[in-house]
């Protein structure tokens, strides 16, 4: 059975409340199908709450960290979506009714989900929340992660004198997946600090590795020479088509996007710092000017927050403390699991979705109990 045919079965039993319903189940499913455990079970997923969390919209060769989705397979997944449940803003996931309700967000703000993602969740008429750091706008080149990807997927040896608060890391691997290994251990050595200063690193390494691959075995870095070749390096290196980079919305795009009257902008702190391991006062700092800056640039209140990483690790009892303060009406983790009316409206679950083909995706609704 296709997921198409499953899901239009399925729907066929939601609505149970509807004293025809019964009948129609039994014409459609046969009278020995229709028994009260599958009705039980039907009643769960009625009152399902869920909200998926996407970052790009995009056809790419490579994708360390899994945040793109192709336009094909999002387009699917929408339908798919759109097939089983109501698709609902973010203010109305608590709302109670009679369908499984999911919302669908996006974290970042790049400029793919105004080029790819609302043309396909126009046409679908799907509401979408984009949680944009409001300092992180117009950048060419995405962020520091993005960054830090194009400059070593696909080395097969990176040796480079780094610096890391207060101590030197020297990087030395070779080999097949040498630039993928080192990726994924910085990454998450510096996810914790603050972006100036990743920033500041990922330039560094950029430019040692640019200054070696012009010129391998020269040894040292020459400052100079690195600066004027990673300026150079960063067009070069993204090299494929418009729609693989991974550049932000600038202002004009980010209003674009929030013109549309299915689209919700979300703040996302100022710079997508990670939250926990910075003082109370720089949390509130950034969350509450996140808010102003994008209602400035807007010119609407903004009321939904995401918060930078989102695992329960990435933001402590000050970060949330401080979203209330700044008035914010709900707040999304990236911590697995689903809404219910229990849920604390400031630390929302979210399901992370990865580019699944239509059978994965399907299978990933059914587990979430969304179908
Ligand atoms: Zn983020």
């Amino acid at each position: 059975m296709t997921v198409s045919e499953r899901t239009r079965q399925l729907a066929a039993l939601v609505d149970i409340g509807d004293p025809g319903t019964r009948a129609r189940v039994r014409q459609a499913w046969g009278r020995r199908r229709v028994r009260m455990p599958r009705l039980r079970h039907r009643r769960g997923v009625r009152r399902s709450r869920n909200i998926l969390v996407y970052h790009r919209v995009a056809d790419v060769a490579d994708d360390p960290f899994t945040l793109c989705v192709s336009p094909a397979r999002f387009a699917r997944q929408m339908e798919l979506l759109a097939d089983v449940a109501d698709v609902v803003r973010l203010d109305q996931i608590l709302t109670v009714g009679d369908r499984p309700k999911v919302s669908v967000t996006f974290d970042d703000g790049y400029a793919d989900n105004l080029t790819h993602a609302l043309p396909i969740v126009e046409s679908l008429g799907i509401p979408i929340t984009v949680f944009v750091p409001s300092r992180a706008l117009g950048r060419d080149s995405g962020f520091w992660w993005d960054r830090l990807a194009e400059t070593l997927c696909g080395r097969n040896e990176v040796r480079a004198a780094l610096e890391l608060p207060g101590a030197p890391l020297r990087v030395d691997a070779r080999g097949p997946g040498a630039g993928r290994r080192v990726l994924h251990l910085l990454a998450e050595q510096l996810r914790s600090l603050p972006p100036t200063v990743i920033d500041e690193f990922v330039d560094t390494l950029a430019a040692q590795l640019g200054a070696r691959s012009a010129a391998p075995g020269t040894g040292p870095l020459v400052p100079e020479r690195a600066a004027s070749q990673t300026q150079h390096w960063a067009p070069g290196n993204l090299g494929t088509a418009t729609s693989s980079r991974a550049r932000t919305l600038d202002v004009p795009e980010l209003r674009a996007l929030a013109a549309s009257p299915l689209v919700t902008i979300g703040a996302h702190t100022t710079d997508h710092v990670r939250l926990r391991f910075r003082p109370a006062a720089e949390q509130h700092a950034t969350i509450s000017a996140s808010k102003a800056e994008l209602e400035d640039l807007l010119g609407v209140e903004v009321h939904h927050f995401a918060y930078p990483f989102g695992d329960a690790a990435s933001f402590d009892r000050a970060s949330v403390q401080s979203v209330a303060r700044a008035g914010f009406a709900t707040a999304c983790t990236t911590v697995d699991g689903r809404v219910t009316r229990w849920s604390n409206r400031l630390l929302l679950p979210r399901r992370m979705v990865q580019n699944w083909d239509e059978t994965t995706f399907g299978s990933r609704l059914e587990w979430w109990r969304i179908v």
